[in-house]
Formats: C-alpha cells, structure tokens, sequence
C-alpha cells in the first residue's frame, strides 16, 4: 500500500518550488550558463540539464537548499546526474 512517505525523494515541478532553486547562484551553473538550457533550473524535479557539451563542474548549491534538505536529497549536482 502507498503512504505519503512514498514521494519523500520526489520533487514537484511547481512554482513554489523553482522560487526556492538556488541553482541560479551556483558557480557550476553560472560557469557553463545553464540558464540558457533547458530545464534551465529545478534539476531535482526536472532532470538533468540538456546543455549538450560537459557541465564542467565546480561547487553545487544543493546542499544548502531548503527543497534539498526537505526532500531527503543525497546526491549533488543534479543537473548533471539527475
Ligand atoms: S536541490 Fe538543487 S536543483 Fe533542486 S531546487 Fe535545490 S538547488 Fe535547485
Ligand atoms: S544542481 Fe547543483 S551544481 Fe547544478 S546548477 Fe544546481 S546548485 Fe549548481
């Protein structure tokens, strides 16, 4: 049977929840302007970006995420691995 405890790790793709993406502070994000990529933030919800070179990466901001911590989140640099 389903329990809400099921969709800890899932993150919704709303409003609510892209005005809490810091992503668009990142180093990472800004070094290879995946602002210009689609899904251009919110990698947990919406996967990983689709720039097509390499993200060179650098720090991830995910950590101090409030959407991160809440959701359970364990692996950083979601647009590259999400
Ligand atoms: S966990 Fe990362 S990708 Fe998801 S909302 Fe937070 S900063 Fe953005
Ligand atoms: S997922 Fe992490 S590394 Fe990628 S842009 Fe967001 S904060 Fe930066």
């Amino acid at each position: 049977m389903k329990t809400p405890m099921d969709n800890t790790h899932r993150v919704d793709d709303t409003e609510e929840n892209l005005e809490k993406c810091i992503c668009k502070m990142c180093p990472t994000f800004k070094k290879n302007n995946l602002a210009d990529y689609p899904p251009t933030a919110l990698f947990c919800a919406r996967g990983k970006s689709e720039i097509p070179s390499d993200i060179k990466t650098t720090n991830c901001y995910c950590l101090g995420c409030d959407i991160f911590i809440k959701h359970g989140l364990v692996i950083s640099h979601l647009c590259v691995h999400r």
